[in-house]
């Protein structure tokens, strides 16, 4: 351990304040680190591990395939990429088709190049304005550091492209549209801005506010999106008709893959838009078996079975630590609590991950929990177990 942290620290860019803590194993979502001390995963690395870790299933459709192809550019055509778009936009519910890139960034990338190069086709004015939401978060490249609304994100990088407009919530949207308005783009519930669900009426009122006006809708789904609110995609549970929507982080299971898919199927031709690994053998192959995974979970009962007890459970936890924290909040299996302020946060997190358990902060003050879709009954009851044992000193 002190040997990976003596390598990571001479050769690897400090980017990351990591915490002391090596993970070496995992089985969906219990995890063991270097020292053989035991963890229950509350983050599934970040809403990624959506089938859980060492999943059995899936990493015997990912070692079929590897043993054949893992990669061949997207020149030709690839089996598993074509099956994975049909199996994403069927899940969906949507008219939709898919672009298949390795990220969220790259796939809100993809998003908003859908939206710029749809608003120059759309009449001889140039629309090229995207509108974002103040605490939104859409990646790391310098442009979806600039779609995201957040000031402290944008100390350092600048000239940054132009065209990004935040909103302080979605009524000051339409105030904000003008005749170079391309897009809207949100988070249906935002989870780095803090685990905040926006209010589905208001959500759907925006919809038909922008169907009207021939303002795209993009709903970045790349933490919300493959059941972890409940249903395929938030958008599905807010019962809105997006125009773009994109897709990452749970999708691959953790092997790198993002998706936008849109219902403009016109909007590319030929040379638009490209990936080099996007939707290889590997990625689309795991794609694949996520989605069949995670579509019997929810078809058989037992995803809304585990949301309705991690949900009880997290519930009692809150009610039992009332001084801690203030108010429960998100959707499904995006969800955590409120705390009293971010040193509290901070407390917690850190007395979790001592007494074996691991969660994440949100925003300022929010305890983000962020289990595998497949975590059972009793991870659930020992993590919340743990989590009750490390703050009882707080
Ligand atoms: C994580 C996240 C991203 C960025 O995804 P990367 O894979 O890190 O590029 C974008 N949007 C949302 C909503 C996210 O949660």
């Amino acid at each position: 351990m002190n040997n990976i942290q003596a390598l990571d620290r001479q050769f690897v860019l400090p980017t990351y304040a990591r915490a002391d803590v090596e993970f070496v194993k995992g089985e969906n979502a219990t995890l063991f680190d270097a020292e053989g001390k035991r963890y229950i995963d509350f983050t599934s690395g970040i809403a990624v591990t959506s089938v859980g870790h060492g999943n059995k299933r899936l990493n015997k459709a990912i070692c079929d395939q590897i043993n054949n192809l893992i990669h061949m550019s997207n020149l030709y055509y690839a089996a598993p990429q074509a099956k994975a778009a049909q199996k994403i936009v069927e899940a969906s519910g949507y008219d939709m088709m898919c672009f298949f890139g390795n990220s969220g960034a790259e796939a809100n990338e993809g998003a908003i190049k859908i939206a710029r190069k749809h608003g120059e086709r759309d009449g001889h004015i140039k629309r090229y304005k995207i509108i974002t939401l103040q605490h939104s978060f859409h990646g790391r490249t310098i442009t979806t550091v600039k779609a995201t609304g957040q000031e402290s994100m944008h100390n350092y990088f600048g000239p940054f492209p132009d065209g990004f407009v935040y909103a302080n919530g979605i009524d000051e949207i339409e105030g904000l549209l003008d005749e170079h308005t391309a897009g809207v783009m949100i988070e249906l519930v935002q989870g780095e801005g803090g685990v905040e669900p926006l209010d589905k009426a208001k959500v759907q009122a925006l919809a038909k506010m922008l169907k009207e006006k021939g303002v795209l809708l993009i709903i970045d789904e790349v933490q919300t999106g493959v059941y972890r609110t409940g249903k395929f995609l938030a958008s599905n549970l807010y019962e809105i008709e997006p125009d773009v929507i994109t897709l990452a982080k749970g999708i691959g299971g953790g092997v790198p893959i993002g998706v936008v898919m849109t219902s403009l199927k016109g909007v590319f031709s030929p040379g638009d838009h490209g990936s080099t690994f996007g939707g290889n053998f590997l990625s689309a192959t795991a794609a694949c078996e996520v989605v069949d995974i995670l579509n019997e979970e929810y078809a058989s009962g037992k995803l809304a079975e585990t949301i309705e007890y991690f949900d009880a459970k997290l519930c009692e936890f809150y009610e039992a630590n009332r001084r801690l924290f203030s108010a429960k909040v998100g959707l499904g299996m995006m969800c955590g609590l409120r705390a009293q302020d971010a040193d509290t946060l901070a407390k917690v997190i850190n007395a979790a991950r001592q007494n074996g358990v691991m969660v994440l902060k949100a925003g300022r003050n929010t305890l983000r929990l962020l289990p595998a879709l497949t975590i059972t009954k009793e991870e659930i009851d020992e993590g919340f177990k743990l989590l009750s044992l490390a703050v009882a000193s707080l």
